[in-house]
């Protein structure tokens, strides 16, 4: 009996494709555990099963470190609740041992990847953010928002307003990402309003944001 990493591997391998790249991801969201770390035991499994079978396939592994904080980790003290809302990538290390949050819950991941045989490349949302990775892929979503808003609406209760964009900027005035709201674009100027009162504008290149979730 084969196990299915390996059943899923196979039926991988007959994909006509130059490389293979498995995905996984974690929200940042705290500690880092077992628990949810489990995509990146599945999709490290199924890159070393290709590559054996003599295919050319990578892992790599996204922080999810732009999304924002929806609630306080075990065990920070309720006053972290003033970055609820925010992007981890924004909010400072608890004890002040690292540049900040994301550094202080990721360092102990990365520090066990090798005893584990964890073989694949780190990535940074933020930063893939940030240094304009995605701009095309966030032109493209504005563009097809429609398309977007179609897919969305099947499976919503109530569909999603006229103006709707499939982007979250981060406010300019108190910083949180999932408190704004885009209505409207011209080139790569995106105007939100933030649930603050701030009224804002940015610019994607800027890297200020983020798709909406699933974009
Ligand atoms: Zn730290
Ligand atoms: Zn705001």
């Amino acid at each position: 009996m084969t196990h299915w990493i390996e059943n899923i591997a196979n039926e991988l391998s007959k994909m006509d494709v130059e490389e293979h790249v498995i995905a996984s991801g974690t929200s940042i969201s705290g500690s880092i555990h077992i628990g949810n770390s489990c995509d990146i035991f599945v999709a490290n499994g199924i890159g070393k099963k290709l590559r054996e079978k003599g295919k050319k396939a990578k892992t790599i592994w996204i922080a999810d470190d732009h999304d924002p904080l929806r609630k306080v980790p075990y065990p920070l003290p309720e006053s972290y609740d003033k970055y609820l809302g925010m992007p981890y990538s924004m909010i400072p290390c608890p004890d002040g041992c690292c540049a900040n949050f994301v550094e202080h819950f990721e360092k102990p991941l990365l520090s066990v990847m090798d005893d584990y045989g964890i073989e694949m490349e780190t990535k940074s949302g933020f930063e893939m953010y940030k240094s304009g990775v995605y701009n095309d892929y966030i032109r493209t979503s504005l563009e097809r928002v429609e398309e977007i808003k179609e897919i969305f609406n099947e499976y919503r209760r109530e569909p999603l307003a006229d103006d709707w964009l499939p982007y979250n900027p981060i406010c300019d005035e108190c910083g949180r990402v999932n408190t704004t709201y885009a209505y409207d674009y011209d080139g790569d100027i995106i105007k939100y309003r933030c649930e603050c009162g701030h009224d804002g504008e940015m610019d994607i290149k800027s890297g200020n944001g983020k798709l909406t979730w699933r974009v």
